[in-house]
């Protein structure tokens, strides 16, 4: 039997860099690199591999992203493998995911410990990767998968994989749902599939958003007594300083300190604000504390509701539902179809 075909699309990170005559660590290696440093790959797949880009993720930008969807849903291989660093995977799988709609397996991996540190997690995060795309479970299902993760070992949705540790080598995780499946030997070990009706859902409206102008979204954080004179800025200046929407990282269940509250009611006036939680994800209340600075209070005032959706996700769809030209009620009724 032919060994199904997959595509690798190299965009940087950790796990293409190499050291330079100081010992510091800079964006070198390319897909070959990457492909020639794992012989078994060719067990798995027919390797197909193409250098995007050579930067830190840290670095990437939306109009990359888009031009990288634009691309893959250009191939006609068997299944995708991107490769990247990890600072922002958590947001460009999510941007992917709303992206693309593909009826094969889209994977993102990366590496957390670089290629001149003793065990490196690159090469077997790009072997776990191709094997996950190759899989018979994965790309049967890859419409309900959506695109995934793949980072030690374990497959997680883009919705909610999460980075959740800054330098450890188990930096991911998707504290909501858990894994969706675990590699183990040469097998992928099915675990669960997403629910994925909001995402499909949210789809429908945005259309693969592919031609839109960038739209900038802010993200501001709530902390303990935060005054808002941030907020205030933005929505005073000209252009709102060029930004088109903003999220709010709320407390708790959906909360802002009360000496905020104006300020973000009259952001929330003045371009589409959305309120998700600090908390990381998670559901948000919807009708439980009165007063102006809560749930109840901030919703009649015109805050969108984020749902369960990290804030640093909640960005990623807000900019696309923006870049899409959706209305202020369209993106209402999208970020409330996750609950
Ligand atoms: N700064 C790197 C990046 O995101 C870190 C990494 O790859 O882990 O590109």
């Amino acid at each position: 039997m032919s060994k199904p075909r997959i595509h690798i699309l190299a965009l940087g990170g950790t796990i293409a860099t190499r050291p330079d005559a100081t010992g510091a660590m800079q964006m070198g290696l390319g897909a070959d690199d990457l492909v020639s440093a794992v012989p078994l790959l060719a067990s798995v797949a027919e390797i197909e591999a193409e250098t995007v880009s050579r930067v830190g993720s840290h670095s990437l930008s939306f109009d990359q992203l888009q031009a990288l969807a634009t691309k893959i849903r250009g191939l006609e291989a068997d299944g995708i493998v991107v490769t990247q660093g990890t600072d922002t995977l958590e947001e460009t799988s999510f941007l992917l995911d709303l992206l693309l709609d593909l009826d094969k397996p889209v994977i993102v991996t990366a590496a957390m410990r670089n290629p001149s540190l003793t065990s490196p997690d690159g090469p077997g995060n790009l072997l776990a990767a191709v094997r996950v795309a190759a899989d018979p479970w994965v790309r049967a299902h890859a419409k309900a998968l959506g695109v995934v993760v793949v980072m030690l070992d374990e497959v997680y949705a883009a919705s909610d994989v999460l980075k959740v540790h800054p330098t450890r080598i188990n930096a991911f995780a998707s504290t909501q749902t858990g894994p969706l499946a675990a590699l183990v030997e040469d097998r992928i070990v099915p675990m669960a599939l997403p629910v994925r009706d909001a995402i499909v859902a949210a789809k429908k409206h945005l259309g693969g958003a592919k031609d839109g102008k960038a739209a900038p979204v802010a993200v501001f954080w709530m902390s303990l007594d935060e005054s808002g004179r941030l907020l205030d800025a933005v929505t005073t200046a000209p252009d709102h300083l060029g930004y088109r929407g903003a999220v709010i990282g709320a407390m708790g269940g959906g909360h802002t300190p009360e000496r905020a509250t104006d300020s973000v009611l009259k952001l929330a006036a003045a371009i589409p604000t959305v309120v998700a939680p600090r908390a990381g994800g998670g559901p948000m209340l919807r009708q439980t504390y009165g007063g102006p600075s809560s749930e109840i209070g901030l919703r009649k005032g015109g805050l969108i509701w984020g749902g369960r959706l990290h804030p640093l996700k909640a960005r990623v769809l807000l900019e696309t539902c923006l870049r899409a030209g959706l209305s202020r009620a369209i993106v209402t009724e999208v970020f409330d179809l996750f609950g």
